[in-house]
């Protein structure tokens, strides 16, 4: 249930809308937009007596909410959301491009790929220190060595940051290193992870599941919401499909479908989205062309040798490209770079 409190409500009044909510044992979420103050209630588990809070002072309507998420909606918040990680904005006006291998090997290896990306344009540098992994056999990530070395980079190339977090344990420490939590496709329904990360005060990249529903990833983002998480991000990052000739299949109507539905920008992640280098610039193009908010791509200097997603990492050459081409694109959809 939402309620829309009047244009000229006043603080005395929306205090006290949310006590009553309170009152009632359900928890309040209040979201001030730019003509009035909606609050979202959550913690029901039957219906909520609406007429009671209708007749409050300062109340113009209570409208049901009809998606079994709410905070992540449209209906609770009209407006885009604008999501900071590091002073870079993500929801506005300026494409956000994350660039950066898929794990950090090494200081030297991400300091490469780092003043290359920075040097074309990149505004957020990523690189995983915790790798999920299909195989046991294969590398697993650095660790907190590569959190620091995340930390190094950032600090020398001016870039903010952001990290897969893997699990609860590692979480406070990946917190304290990276300005961006990244949830995996792998962990996207962890929801002891979830929890957790609606509790941490860095911003979150919540990365689509690859079987799962635009319901089911709006729903995880809700639970990162509900925790007092404002500041999510979304990720497309391709679903599994019948089709071989890609890793996975970039489903770039979700950018639109999100977008109707929820306020929180999205990103594509044309990398993971295809596992195919020749596909990534394409894609990344479409990404842009349809509207979505940011875009990731995995970097590598030396693909050949990288200990995990070689095949689909671009060379730096081609995400200079990527970028100059981007610059002429964004204007035509009324973006920037
Ligand atoms: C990644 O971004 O490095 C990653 C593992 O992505 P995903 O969770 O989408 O597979
Ligand atoms: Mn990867």
């Amino acid at each position: 249930m939402l309620i829309v409190m009047d244009r000229l409500a006043t603080p005395a009044q929306i205090e006290s809308v949310l006590d009553r909510i309170r009152s009632l044992g359900l928890d309040p979420h209040p979201n001030p937009g730019a003509q009035r103050t909606a609050i979202g209630i959550t913690g029901n588990t039957g219906a909520i007596d609406a007429p009671v809070l209708e007749e409050l002072p300062g109340v113009l309507e209570i409208i049901r909410v009809s998606h079994p998420y709410k905070l992540v909606s449209r209906e609770v918040q009209p407006e885009n959301s604008i999501v900071p990680v590091g002073g870079v904005c993500f929801g506005g006006e300026k494409v956000i491009v994350v660039a950066g291998p898929c794990a950090i090997e090494s200081l030297d290896q991400a300091r490469t790929i780092a003043e290359a990306v920075k040097k074309a344009g990149a505004h957020v540098y990523r690189g995983g220190a915790y790798k999920p992994r299909t195989s046991p056999y294969a590398f697993q990530g650095l660790g907190e060595a590569g959190l620091e070395i995340m930390a190094k980079v950032r600090e020398e190339f001016e870039i903010p940051i952001m990290t897969e977090v893997l699990d609860t344990e590692t979480l406070p420490l990946v917190e304290q290193y990276s300005d961006c939590l990244q949830i995996g496709a792998r962990n996207m329904q962890n929801f002891s992870l979830l929890k957790k990360a609606g509790k941490a005060n860095k911003p979150v990249l919540l990365k689509r599941g690859m079987s799962a529903t635009i319901e089911e990833l709006l729903l995880s983002a809700e639970y990162l919401l509900s925790g007092g998480n404002r500041n999510v991000i979304l990720c497309e990052r391709g679903v599994r499909t019948f089709a071989d000739h890609t890793r996975n299949t970039l489903d770039l109507s979700a950018v639109v479908a999100i977008h109707r539905l929820s306020h929180l920008p999205v990103m594509v992640d044309p990398s993971h989205g295809t596992g195919k280098r020749h596909k990534v610039i394409p894609l990344a193009r479409a990404a842009v062309a349809v509207g979505a908010d940011s875009i990731m791509v995995e970097v590598h200097h030396k693909p050949e040798a990288a200990l995990s997603d070689g095949p689909q990492a671009i060379l730096p050459d081609q995400f200079a490209e990527l970028m100059e081409q981007l610059g002429r694109l964004a204007p035509v959809v009324g973006r920037t770079i």
